[in-house]
């Protein structure tokens, strides 16, 4: 049997860029991509990508060269997760939200020779690219005007849709020869450091994104809307995933609820992604914004930890949550926090606690576990034990683009590391428990930041909260909350530390809570706690009342994780 050849016709490489070819020819008359009064066939979007491949081919763009793109959720970014990769070229999504600063680091780290730029980020752009000349080679830049209602907003001479019609929509893509060259480059959203560029290969994105679907559950044909950035990990892998699927990708230009619920009801939406920050907009919508869903949505949650009360919440409004877990360096979503048909039966509560963990590994994933980072040994599964969350498969990144130290410290012993701290469950799911860096230690006690939140979100006038280190003179650390409060609620900072004292054992309780009008976050919607543990660190904490119980509480689930810590 080992004689058996390996040849052209079975053994092909991997690359998602056939789900595209796959959709034009048999989804040819669908709806592929539709953004307000535009709307394309997949017919056309194969012909457009081709055009641009083409196109990008003539401006001397070749194999692994960088193509950034800074622009929100439109067709043409849709289109560049083929295009780019079909020239031979390696896609780079920017985040809008990033200041030019930070735009010209990427675009000097990750010699972009391209740069697309959505009209409406023009002028940060421009102010990037001005902190690029000294010495650098400058990528050539082109406009992506509206396509709907063109402004005639332009920097220097090349506009999207003008090089699209110089383009041959007959291209032939090269075949794509080794499946393990990279496709795209993401840089971190820098939440706990510097950001770096992480590289997926052909093979790494085809697998992730054929995993998503079956993880999901999407079924052929779905109406998907674009909430969550395409910029993020390559929206999840469903940008090329909705092309898997045949479905109908609907942009928008922004997730606000009108945009969001607006889109649902003209389109007929039946799937989005979105980090749990999404929930509250959809939740908080003012009554003129507010459509009632005709069929439940399938929502994908992750990015950050969804508390149990807010998908309660979400899944009572028509929405149906499957949460995951994951990182760029996993290509998005690692984990999916599969659900069995045993846990339809027990209580509405319950179920929420059982959906907020993060899961069980994703099928390109060849294995997860929760390990001692400097023993190697797997903690043991009884849901308390916590240690760092690793991961090895094919959906983990290739490495960091040019920083071998960074990629040698995340691979290590044959695991990649996330940087999370969890815990895994007799029944095999993993639940996280806190990043390494915000597990707060209290009196020699771990406390997860991320228990904490989950019982601050059981008030009902609390919309989001966070809980940070904030020193203290005689625990080291102790848990400081920063919260923002539903319109017109107004309970005393006394009011929420009793209600955690209700939920809580005593020593997690904050010792204060901060009230904020926003709280900062990340293009993702993840907040950003180096912001809060920076302003926590001015804090003094008020001083302490005797009680009885106070830092010696009985619990012995909490004893244990003290045992176990870190
Ligand atoms: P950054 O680390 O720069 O924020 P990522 O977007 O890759 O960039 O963030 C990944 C991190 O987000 C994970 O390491 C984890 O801490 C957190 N995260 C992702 N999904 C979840 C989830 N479902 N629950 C809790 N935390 C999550």
């Amino acid at each position: 049997m080992d004689k058996l050849p390996k040849c052209e016709a079975n053994y092909v490489a991997l690359t998602p860029l056939t789900f595209l070819k796959r959709a034009a020819a048999v989804y040819s008359n669908r709806a592929s991509v539709i953004h307000r009064g535009v709307r394309f066939t997949w017919r056309q979007t194969y012909e457009r990508c081709c055009r641009l491949a083409s196109a990008l081919n003539s401006l001397n763009v070749v194999n692994n060269d960088v193509v950034s793109v800074l622009a929100p959720n439109i067709p043409a970014l849709y289109e560049m997760h083929f295009a780019v990769p079909m020239a031979g070229a390696v896609l780079n999504a920017i985040n809008t939200r990033l200041d030019a600063k930070t735009i010209a680091t990427i675009l000097r780290h990750s010699e972009a020779k391209i740069f697309f730029i959505d009209y409406e980020f023009v002028p940060v752009a421009r102010d990037a690219l001005r902190l690029l000349m000294p010495g650098t080679s400058m990528p050539l830049v082109v406009v992506i005007d509206d396509i709907d209602c063109p402004t005639g907003i332009r920097l220097g001479e090349l506009e999207y849709e003008a090089l699209l019609s110089q383009g041959n929509p007959r291209f032939v893509p090269a075949e794509i020869a080794d499946e393990l060259s990279p496709i795209a480059l993401n840089y971190t959203s820098g939440t706990t450091s510097e950001p770096k560029g992480v590289v997926y290969s052909h093979r790494g994105a085809y697998l992730s994104t054929l995993s998503l679907i079956l993880g999901w559950g999407m079924p052929t044909e779905p109406v998907y809307m674009w909430s969550l950035p395409m910029f993020h990990c390559n929206g999840w892998t469903f940008t090329w995933g909705v092309a898997a699927r045949g479905g109908t990708n609907v942009c928008i230009r922004s997730t606000t609820a009108a945009e969001m619920y607006g889109a649902i009801a003209a389109h007929g939406v039946t799937h989005m992604c979105c980090a749990p920050i999404v929930f509250n907009l959809l939740l908080d919508a003012k009554p003129h914004e507010r459509r009632p869903l005709v069929a439940p949505v399938e929502i994908l949650t992750g990015g950050a930890p969804p508390p149990a009360a807010l998908l309660e919440r979400i899944e009572r409004l028509g929405f149906h949550v499957v949460h995951a877990y994951g990182l760029t360096e996993a290509t998005g979503p690692a984990l999916v926090c599969e659900w069995q048909r045993k846990w339809d039966r027990v209580s509405g509560e319950e179920k929420a606690r059982l959906k907020a963990r993060q899961g069980i590994s994703i099928l390109t994933l060849a294995d997860v576990d929760v390990k001692d980072p400097e023993t190697m040994e797997s903690v043991a599964r009884d849901g308390k034990a916590m240690g760092e969350i690793v991961l090895r498969g094919s959906s983990i990144m290739k490495g960091y683009l040019k920083d071998e130290k960074a990629t040698s410290e995340a691979f290590r012993n044959g695991w990649f590391f996330t940087g999370d701290v969890g815990v895994i469950h007799p029944d095999g799911y993993v639940e996280i428990k806190d990043r390494s860096k915000d597990v707060i230690i209290s009196g020699g006690e771990n406390i997860s930041s991320v228990e904490v939140e989950g019982a601050l979100y059981k008030h009902d006038d609390i919309v989001e909260a966070a809980v940070v280190a904030m020193p203290h003179p005689k625990w080291g650390e102790s848990p400081c909350a920063f919260v923002k409060l539903r319109d017109s609620a107004a309970p005393s900072e006394a009011e929420i530390i009793h209600h955690c004292r209700n939920n809580l054992p005593h020593f997690m309780v904050p010792k204060m809570v901060q009230f904020m009008d926003e709280l900062p976050k990340t293009a993702t919607g993840k907040i950003q706690k180096f912001q809060l543990r920076a302003m926590a660190k001015t804090f003094v904490p008020p001083p302490e009342k005797r009680r009885r119980h106070d830092h010696r509480h009985n619990n012995n689930q909490d004893q244990l994780m003290a045992l176990s810590r870190l």
